[in-house]
């Protein structure tokens, strides 16, 4: 079981600050990426997100670097990042987005973030789990101009075999999300072995039908964090398993019926 650790609101934990990022959200995005996850799916590109404490594994190739490098940040240290960036936000519809791990782990602080970045401005959105309780995700999507939300299997017993909790909080949230009314971005990382059969796709397509999502985004499967689980010195089940691309997907993607699937 994780330790846990409670931060406040006065400074959050954060393992990494991106610039210029084009893939979570609209136009040029810092994205801000918070430690602690509930979940700890097996193919995490971020396994040093999952926990909230930070990992002090030395790197064997360079006892330099370690395999962690987060820090505590207060709001006013992120706004001051972020607005460095404020002529290519506007210039390009762009804003900041909350990641992580699960951003709303820290949720005081990651509201309270939002908040000032909505009230000066700047365009937010987050990446979430939806693996959080209905006040938490409430105050959150007070604040926020669009939600990234990643669906990861439609059974709620694998979903616990592969990411340690049942989809039930997701689907919840999803559902919050919806009625919410606001931009939403559903993704589904495609797996292998996990969810990429035509019987999931066609699963997955009638459970977000049933939520009243009409779009979504299949992310192929890829190998980014297998580094990082060798620094970490932690076991990683996908070793080996080569990554998917756009033309992999096309009769996955044709099995979604009443939900229009993008690959991207
Ligand atoms: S929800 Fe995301 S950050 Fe959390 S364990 Fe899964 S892949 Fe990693």
């Amino acid at each position: 079981m994780k330790p846990r650790y409670s931060l406040g609101m006065a400074t959050g934990r954060i393992f990494n600050i991106q610039k210029f990022s084009l893939h979570d959200g609209p136009g040029i995005r810092t994205v801000v990426f918070l430690k602690g996850c509930p979940m700890s799916c097996s193919w995490c590109a971020n396994p040093e997100s999952q926990k909230l404490q930070v990992l002090r594994t030395r790197d064997v190739d360079d006892p330099n670097k370690f395999a962690d490098d987060s820090r505590d940040y207060t709001i006013q240290q992120v706004l001051e990042i972020c607005e460095q960036d404020r002529p290519f936000y506007d210039e390009s519809g762009g804003g900041v987005t909350l990641s992580g791990g699960e951003p709303l782990v820290q949720h005081r602080f990651a509201t309270s973030l939002l908040h000032e970045l909505r009230q000066s401005g700047i365009h937010t959105a987050i990446e979430t789990t939806g693996c959080v309780s209905e006040q938490v995700f409430a105050a959150a999507l007070e604040e926020l101009d669009l939600v990234i939300m990643d669906v990861k299997h439609w059974d709620s017993n694998q979903h616990r075999q592969w990411t340690g909790q049942p989809n039930t909080l997701p689907l919840r949230s999803l559902d919050q999300a919806v009625a919410w009314g606001g931009p939403l971005l559903v993704r589904i990382p495609v797996i292998p072995g996990v969810n990429d059969s035509i019987e999931d796709a066609k699963a997955l397509s009638s459970l977000l039908a049933e939520h009243g999502v009409r779009k979504v985004e299949l992310l192929p499967f890829h190998q980014f964090g297998e580094r990082k689980y060798e620094l970490l010195g932690w076991d990683y089940l996908f070793k080996g398993v080569p990554g998917l691309h756009a033309e992999d997907l096309a009769e996955y993607q044709a099995a979604f019926d009443g939900v229009e699937a993008v690959v991207g």
